[in-house]
């Protein structure tokens, strides 16, 4: 029996059909990857030589043609999300192994993959591996009288993970503070193992730097308890492409150094890294790819870490509208709130509520790391018109404007959906086409 999403469905997929429009539906969904808000171009792209239409909107149905909004979201985007998914893949294993333009002895430098955490904020529910969540300690209760004992053995689903035993023993501040600064604290870490490396070489910072370049890629990701961690690939380069005068288990003693000492200090105290920190030496002798599709597993994950977070928070209505569990309207309130503390403004907290509090991107690299994604989509919209036998971009003069967002209508954006989620299947065979046709 149809529900009514099918009725839906089949209604829109009937009225273009109707319209003898589905092939040009069909053809439009596909340009755009079936993405789920996609924008609505109308216009026209001439060849610049000939003045001849190369494309045309009206040639599609509704006068528009489809753009892929390109969000990294999975949420938002299922479609785009994926796409986003495998150009990180190939952009992290491009710096670890070559390829996509890079020199491929870069795969014989040393390189380390590290994780840094956040510090603690308060007692939180959490898994582990050797008893229940929070074990009887010095106090079990906290200064409310509420028990900093769980028992309890959580499931990676369990909605309690993350979220404190005491909301109000919790440092909210100190945790949104901790966001705020982490993509400094990084950059501070990155000038700490260069600089550790220079002198364990007995040279001068200026010196060092001519000899030893450390590259990176480096993904952020919301822990449950919504702070921020990170998980990065470094890799030391020497002068010319050669390899660096250290190897990876110097670079993994720096690292962990650095991670130790270095600090943020801002006005309401200092951000560190955590104790919780691992530094793992990329062994150069067997397959890579594994750390690649590690790295990229991170750089993936859904950023917002709820459906309620996707999107700036615009005002305090705005917040209450968006019905988050109460840890993370607490961040967000947080957040918020501390914006209007005067020695706190610059810091742009409510312009990142939504992501508690963190201004950084969430997969950044250095520029001498691997390829960009702006490459990765070049190739990819070249290749695709290489297949169409469309124009090159360079010999065409487009003229096209934005007109709107999204599908018509429901039954066009139910029938996109479920043509994403088979082209999600279907993604494997081509990805690997692509990529080899890329090599
Ligand atoms: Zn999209
Ligand atoms: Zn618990
Ligand atoms: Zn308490």
């Amino acid at each position: 029996m149809l529900d009514e999403e099918d009725t839906q469905m089949l209604f829109a997929v009937g009225r273009q059909a109707r319209a003898r429009r589905l092939d040009d539906f069909l053809s439009q969904g596909a340009r755009c990857g079936w993405c789920a808000h996609p924008i609505r171009l109308r216009g026209y792209v001439l060849n610049k030589v000939d003045g001849r239409v190369v494309f045309a909107s009206y040639r599609f149905p509704g006068n528009v043609v489809l753009k892929a909004c390109g969000s990294r979201s999975e949420l938002w985007c299922p479609s785009c999300a994926t796409l986003y998914r495998g150009d990180a893949r190939h952009l992290v294993r491009a710096g670890l192994e070559g390829g996509k333009g890079m020199d491929v002895s870069i795969a014989a430098h040393p390189a380390v993959f590290l994780t840094l955490t956040a510090p603690g904020f308060g007692v939180v529910h959490r898994q582990s591996s050797t008893g229940p969540c929070q074990s009887p300690h010095a106090s079990a209760r906290c200064p409310h009288g509420r028990t900093l004992i769980c028992q309890a053995r959580h499931g990676q689903d369990d909605p309690a993970l993350g979220t404190p035993l005491c909301a109000r023993c919790f440092d909210y501040a100190g945790a949104v503070l901790h966001n705020a600064h982490s993509a400094e604290l990084w950059r501070r870490t990155t000038i700490y193992v260069a600089r550790h490396l220079a002198a364990s070489l007995g040279l001068s910072r200026a010196e060092g730097a001519k000899v030893l370049r450390l590259e990176h890629a480096k993904v952020a990701e919301f822990q449950r308890r919504g702070l921020v961690h990170f998980h990065a690939v470094v890799r030391a380069d020497g002068p010319d492409a050669t390899s660096a005068p250290i190897d990876a288990h110097a670079l993994a003693a720096a690292c962990r150094t650095a991670a130790r000492l270095v600090e943020v200090s801002h006005a309401r105290g200092s951000a560190r890294w955590g104790t919780e920190l691992d530094v793992q030496v990329v062994q150069r002798d067997g397959p890579l790819t594994p750390v690649a599709s590690y790295v990229a597993k991170y750089a993936t994950k859904e950023p917002a870490m709820h459906p309620g977070l996707l999107g700036r928070i615009l005002s305090e209505r705005d917040l209450q509208a968006r019905d988050l569990p109460p840890h993370l309207f607490n961040l967000v309130a947080t957040a918020w709130a501390l914006d209007a503390v005067p020695d706190l403004s610059e810091l742009g907290l409510r312009r990142h509520a939504h992501h508690l509090g963190y201004s950084g991107h969430f997969l950044t690299k250095s520029r001498g790391y691997s390829t960009t994604f702006s490459a990765l989509r070049d190739a990819r919209a070249e290749w695709q018109r290489q297949r169409d036998g469309e124009a090159d971009e360079s010999a065409t003069t487009r003229r096209l404007r934005a007109v709107g967002r999204g599908w018509a209508n429901e039954g066009e954006a139910l029938f996109a959906a479920a043509q994403a989620r088979q082209r999600a299947e279907d993604k494997k065979e081509a990805d690997f086409a692509w990529h080899t046709r890329c090599e």
